[in-house]
């Protein structure tokens, strides 16, 4: 049986009819190697922020519902002047939104998840010899309603496509060269992964680091797809393939650094000291959909015998987490302050080799007490550490890392063996 490769394009790689027949020759190349080719695209450039801003335009709160039928047209323009032009070449080429396959999501507007996607027609196609290009970021709920994935979705759309389809690598054609140490446009002299762990690459996906929607890097673990991330305009360059970590030879404990300034830190002041009560704040947040990142919660006060506990969460959030919160008083029984702060920015850095080496957290906070950063929170999982600080300070905060962890040079990670062909 031939070997399916499921390719990405973004919408930078298919903003215009130019790049739209330059993304046509990277499929049928991949054809020509002899492979099944499935390719995922996104809406044209910058079509989906458009349609957003329409919708502002007409309602401070158009239904989810509604937003979502909107933004699922972006991807159905691309998928057909895509198809066209593969055809135009002389391939077989046809394309399908998600309703036609079937890719089935969760009922939530806005940000659902994939549970399940048909494949039969899929198979079908590909027997045929076609190319099939799928739209991405969209899916169809069991009974009939449009989802879409959330903004970025159509990474994870091509990652759950590879993997119902078994496929044998999913390639991410984009407008960078690869997953780099930190945003170029912050250092100019961060470097190229060569390759990074599934867990890193998550992690600074997480943290800020653009280059691939989260739940995506998720998805590949998951069900251990190799993805490679590649630019459209340069494929010449190798990119950065993102792998489980047992395949990596890993040199520093530090492989990237990330800043999201998408966040905002919400403070709930003099909270009951006992039991339950997180539990119900949290709970409440979840029930609304809202996911928190950051949390602390402040030692509990003698005298009042409360708390104040601290939180981020996406700054599009916090109107729905300040009512959420507000509902909270009366049956949670506090009557304090509830401060949101915006102008916050969370500045992490990950990596693998961090694991049992001591010392990396007070390098970090070294690093940024030099440069007179007042840190706000600090949280770390196994892999990454986390310092909040005031958005004005998040590029002197990542340049100062980048440096201290002397990431300047590609030395972070190589691959172990026998790898998929790039
Ligand atoms: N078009 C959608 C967005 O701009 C999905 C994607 O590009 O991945 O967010
Ligand atoms: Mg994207």
């Amino acid at each position: 049986m031939k070997k399916i490769i499921v390719q990405k394009f973004g919408g930078t790689s298919v903003a215009d009819t130019e790049k739209i027949k330059n993304a046509a020759k990277i499929a049928i190349k991949e054809k020509e190697n002899g492979n099944d080719v499935v390719v995922v695209v996104s809406a044209m450039g910058h079509t989906t922020d458009f349609l957003v801003k329409m919708a502002k335009e007409l309602s401070s709160h158009p239904s989810d519902r509604e937003m979502d039928m909107l933004l699922s047209t972006g991807e159905g323009v691309s998928i057909a002047l895509l198809t066209m032009a593969i055809q135009a070449q002389g391939y077989d080429a046809v394309s399908f939104n998600a309703m036609q396959i079937g890719i089935m999501t969760e009922k939530i507007h806005s940000k659902a998840r994939i549970i399940d996607i048909h494949t039969e027609k899929l198979r079908k196609n590909l027997n045929e010899g076609k190319i099939i290009v799928v739209a991405g970021f969209q899916g169809i709920t069991e009974d009939g309603e449009i989802t879409t994935l959330g903004r970025g979705g159509s990474d994870t759309s091509a990652v759950a496509l590879a993997s119902a389809l078994n496929a044998e690598r999913c390639d991410i054609y984009t407008d960078v060269e690869g997953v780099y140490t930190t945003d170029p446009r912050i250092v100019p002299k961060a470097s190229k992964l060569k390759s990074v762990s599934y867990d890193e690459m998550l992690e600074l996906a997480h943290a800020g680091a653009n280059v691939l929607h989260p739940r995506s890097v998720e998805t590949a673990k998951h069900y251990n797809v190799p993805l490679r991330v590649r630019s459209s305009f340069n494929t010449d360059n190798e990119g950065t393939l993102i792998l489980g970590v047992e395949k990596m030879e890993i040199y520093k404990p530090v492989t990237g650094v990330a800043s999201d300034l998408s966040q905002a830190r919400i403070v709930v002041c003099d909270v009951p000291d006992k039991p339950g009560v997180a539990a119900k704040l949290f709970s409440k947040l979840a029930h609304e959909n809202i996911s928190v990142d950051m949390i602390i919660q402040s030692y509990a006060r003698k005298v009042s015998n409360t708390n104040d506990i601290a939180f981020t969460v996406n700054l599009d959030d916090v109107p729905g987490t300040v009512s959420a919160l507000e509902s909270l008083k009366s049956e949670i029984g506090f009557n304090g302050e509830i401060q949101t702060n915006n102008d916050i920015a969370k500045v992490s850095i990950v990596g693998a080799g961090m694991i049992d080496r001591p010392g990396v957290a007070s390098m970090m906070f070294e690093a940024l007490a030099e440069q007179g950063i007042n840190i706000k929170m600090i949280s770390t999982s196994e892999i990454k550490i986390s310092c909040l600080v005031d958005k004005s300070d998040a590029d002197k905060a990542v340049k100062a890392l980048h440096n201290v962890f002397e990431l300047a040079c590609d030395k972070t990670a190589e691959v172990k063996g026998d790898l998929p062909d790039v």
